[in-house]
């Protein structure tokens, strides 16, 4: 399996996944379809090879190429979480296996409703390798605005994504991580951080996306580490009566203090 990432739109990333069997590929969430099939095109896929498209969910931004796709590539599934997404073709539920797709990859959809309802995240196995489409749920270091949802979902969401296996490599759906990273030194200790912070350092431009990996994102992510007593004991002065003994209010709390944007470190 490799997979490839396509810089999209000002900061969202496209996917291109192939299978390393029969050389098939999907992409996920092409916002900008001659783009990702530009891309495809120069890693050799041919058309005939590209076999479906993977939306993460609704938001024009990552399902905005969807009626594009199906008209380039006609006849091709087009999978996603609701009928929200355009030219949808096979709606999918939590826990479902998409095998019949690419030779010798599994594909398992997570349901993780929160950023919207239709959220899914695709998780990808070929054996050997893995790595996880998290859209907009999962950022590294970092999550997504609870647009449709309330914190016990996102606590969920990242429950279910902190238990896949350590060496899943996180595939997100933005560039978010400088900004992700000034909050998270605010909230977690610097050892904590150094691998990310090192990157970007070294290229502030940095594609972070691909680089990481969940045990990774368990350590340098406030978000997958609400039930931790240091970050509880960071958040105590912003609780304002707050119980942070209950990890959904860890999770709501920290996303309030990064959407208000006041509370940043310098890296
Ligand atoms: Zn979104």
């Amino acid at each position: 399996m490799k997979v490839h990432p396509v810089p999209v739109r000002d900061d969202n990333y496209a996917y291109i996944v192939q299978s390393s069997v029969d050389g098939k590929a999907v992409f996920v969430d092409p916002y900008d379809v001659p783009t990702v099939h530009k891309a495809a095109s120069s890693l050799g896929i041919s058309d005939d090879n590209i076999v479906g498209l993977l939306t993460t969910h609704h938001h024009h931004d990552h399902s905005g190429g969807n009626e594009k796709f199906a008209s380039t590539f006609p006849n091709r599934p087009i999978f996603g979480g609701s009928n929200q997404i355009p030219a949808l073709t096979n709606q999918v539920k939590d826990s479902q296996k998409l095998n019949d797709l690419l030779q010798g990859v599994e594909i398992t959809c997570l349901a993780t409703p929160c950023h919207t309802q239709d959220h899914i995240c695709y998780h990808l196995s070929d054996g050997g390798e893995n790595g996880v489409m998290t859209g907009d749920t999962l950022f590294i270091s970092g999550s997504g605005r609870f647009f449709e949802g309330q914190p016990h979902e996102m606590l969920a969401a990242m429950d279910k994504l902190s238990a896949l296996p350590d060496n899943t490599i996180v595939y997100c759906g933005h560039e978010y991580t400088k900004a992700n990273v000034a909050f998270s030194a605010a909230v977690l200790d610097k050892d904590d951080l150094k691998k990310v912070v090192d990157q970007l350092k070294a290229d502030s431009n940095a594609v972070t996306t691909g680089v990481y990996s969940i045990a990774d994102e368990r350590r340098h992510n406030p978000f997958m580490r609400c039930r931790d007593p240091a970050v509880k004991t960071k958040l105590t002065k912003y609780a304002e009566g707050k119980n942070l003994d209950d990890p959904a209010t860890v999770m709501g709390l920290l996303r309030q203090l990064k959407n208000d944007g006041t509370l940043k470190a310098n890296i």
